[in-house]
């Protein structure tokens, strides 16, 4: 992740002007948690320039994705999300929260069988995977605990009948 300054300064070597719309959208993408959408950036851009259309945004993390100061990523979770991470990782979606967890991992052991006799060749590959993130982790492990004692008592209830 880079500062919004040297954003500023990769823009200027590209020759676009740094405009204080563009450095609003530096500066929410060097605060902000991982990967945004872009709906979720344009929110706390308006908080300090509130006349930036959502339109202005997109354009801005299109010319980042341009440069190579951004990666946008479609996870399956709805909306692109823009991921200021440029060091190889993966990424996990939370089946409970929806969060995006970075992960770092190499995928040099990956076997592309068959690949050659389709005539394609690969040059990336991008590994999405599902489960729960730490907080959920956390979280689902003492509800599993504190709800199995209470279960137990329900089934005594159903057999009480019969005895
Ligand atoms: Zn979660
Ligand atoms: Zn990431």
């Amino acid at each position: 992740m880079r500062s919004p300054e040297a954003l500023a300064q990769r823009f200027r070597e590209a020759n676009l002007k740094v405009t204080p719309q563009r450095m609003a959208v530096f500066e929410v993408l060097g605060t902000g948690p991982g990967h945004p959408a872009a709906e979720q950036i344009h929110r706390s851009v308006v908080e300090k320039l509130p006349n930036v259309s959502l339109r202005t945004v997109y354009q801005v993390l299109r010319e980042l994705s341009e440069l190579g100061e951004l990666v946008m990523l479609d996870l399956g979770t709805g909306a692109v999300r823009y991921d200021h991470n440029l060091t190889q990782h993966h990424h996990l979606v939370c089946d409970e929260c929806g969060a995006v967890v970075d992960i770092p991992a190499h995928l040099t052991e990956v076997q592309y069988a068959g690949v050659a006799d389709l005539g394609v060749s690969v040059s990336t590959a991008e590994l999405v995977m599902r489960g729960t993130c730490s907080p959920c982790h956390a979280a689902g492990s003492t509800t599993a605990e504190s709800t199995k004692p209470s279960s137990q008592p329900t089934m005594q209830q159903l057999g009480d009948p019969h005895a």
